[in-house]
């Protein structure tokens, strides 16, 4: 299997910009960015999409999740909020099947989501 983009950024293959990184877990801005802030969080391991994680994955899912929010937090978005955005499959809007939380913020989000 080739490696996607966001592997290829975990191992410093290609650049990124990047706002936090841990043993578990890798946080950059993302390059089409559609809010003031937009930064990917991803587990390092490899797991294509939420769908695909096990159980196994608990701990990683559950930090993910944490550093996310301590992430937007260390952006500044506490106070006024965020979105986080996992998307899975055709439908959901998935382009890189590496599973990735979008953090937005930065500017009031609609509801629905398109
Ligand atoms: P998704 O559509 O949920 O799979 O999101 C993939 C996201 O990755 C999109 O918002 C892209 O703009 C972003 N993206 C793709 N390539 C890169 C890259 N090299 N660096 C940062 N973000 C990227």
């Amino acid at each position: 299997m080739s490696k996607s983009v966001f592997e290829k950024i975990i191992d410093r293959e290609i650049p990124a910009a990047i706002v936090y990184e841990d043993d578990l877990v890798l946080a950059f801005r993302d390059v089409n960015a559609k809010a003031p802030v937009h930064v990917l969080i991803v587990p390092k391991k490899i797991i294509p999409r939420l769908a695909e994680a096990v159980p196994a994955d608990s701990q990683v899912l559950g930090h993910l999740l944490l550093k996310a929010a301590e992430v937007a937090g260390r952006l500044g978005l506490a106070k006024t909020g965020y979105r986080l955005v996992i998307n899975n499959g055709p439908d959901g809007g998935e382009t890189v099947p590496h599973l990735h939380c979008h953090i937005l913020g930065g500017r009031p989000m609609a509801w629905p989501p398109g």
